[in-house]
């Protein structure tokens, strides 16, 4: 009996983490799994991220492979579902490791992985990373990191099918050093990653706040009927707006407060940002994104 409740045991802890991923389509041929607007926990097995594929003639390309093996597995066997393809390409948007964990997956499925300069230098097999920090041993079973197959490193057309992909590079440091957008110009469908977020607040831990207000201006010019962010359900134009003024927000607020010389230590205690206090993760992270905008534009001339 004791040998027996202990094979139960080693049975159930064997098992994956069950992600129950829904794709729901947001454009003709293009369908996303959404993640729920919060930080990674164990609960969530970092299922906190957006990630998408678009169906072409020849097969799929997935855009951000999700947390880990386990994630792009069984969003694998929901894409089989749809339609019985193969996996092309994946592009990744950016380094930050939510997005790209379910490479090595879809590279043992034949598929090219597409992404970053920062990936390619940032991205090293064998590091540790945030994910494997926060979720269990068990949800982050075989997730492996895996080299990129392509660097693009300002712009690139994909063609697959039928199907036309414009990646691109808009501005230098925006969420990070290095965040791609992908275009269809056919249905006029925009990936933006973690350029603009919805249903919560950015992480400028490795970014520029002068620099995501220019790529939103850069997202606003393309003029996309579907937006698709790295996180938060919506998916139309308003998602601009929302990070357009948060982002405005923090710049006039930070900049009042360095005119007004009030230190680094001190301006998170002035600049509050209160409006945005029930967004999801205000707590975490507007804090932080306060001192790092002290910190870059303490030395920003805007007539330069
Ligand atoms: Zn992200």
């Amino acid at each position: 009996m004791k040998s027996m409740i202990a094979l139960c045991l080693t049975i159930v802890s064997l098992e994956a983490f069950e992600y129950h991923l829904v794709p729901k389509e947001v454009a003709k041929g293009v369908h996303c799994f959404f993640g729920t607007p919060e930080e990674i926990t164990k609960e969530n097995g970092g299922n906190m991220v957006n990630t998408c594929f678009v169906t072409t003639k020849e097969g799929f390309v997935v855009i951000d492979s999700g947390p880990t093996y386990a994630y792009a597995k069984q969003a694998y066997t929901a894409m089989q579902k749809i339609v019985n393809l193969p996996v092309k390409y994946v592009i990744d948007t950016h380094d930050h490791d939510d997005h790209w964990l379910g490479n090595g997956f879809y590279h043992q499925k034949g598929a090219l992985l597409m992404g970053s300069r920062t990936y390619e230098q940032n991205v090293q097999a064998g590091m540790p990373t945030r994910m494997e920090k926060v979720v269990t041993k068990e949800t982050y079973a075989k997730t492996k990191i895996v080299k990129l197959d392509k660097v693009v490193a300002s712009e690139y057309n994909l063609t697959v099918g039928t199907t036309q992909l414009q990646i691109k590079q808009l501005v230098d440091t925006a969420h990070t050093k290095g965040d791609l957008v992908i275009y269809l110009p056919e249905n006029k469908v925009l990936f933006v990653g973690d350029l603009v977020f919805n249903d919560r607040i950015t992480s400028l831990r490795d970014g520029s706040v002068i620099g995501s207000l220019k790529a939103i201006e850069m997202i606003e010019a393309l003029n996309a009927e579907t937006i698709i962010t790295g996180h938060g359900y919506t998916t139309d134009k308003t998602v601009i707006k929302h990070q357009k003024e948060y982002l405005l927000a923090l710049k006039e607020g930070v900049q009042d407060a360095i005119d007004n010389d009030v230190s680094i230590n001190e301006v998170t205690k002035t600049v509050k940002l209160e409006q945005f206090k029930d967004m999801n993760l205000y707590k975490e992270l507007n804090s932080r994104n306060v001192f790092e905008a002290y910190r870059e534009l303490e030395f920003y001339d805007e007539d330069e």
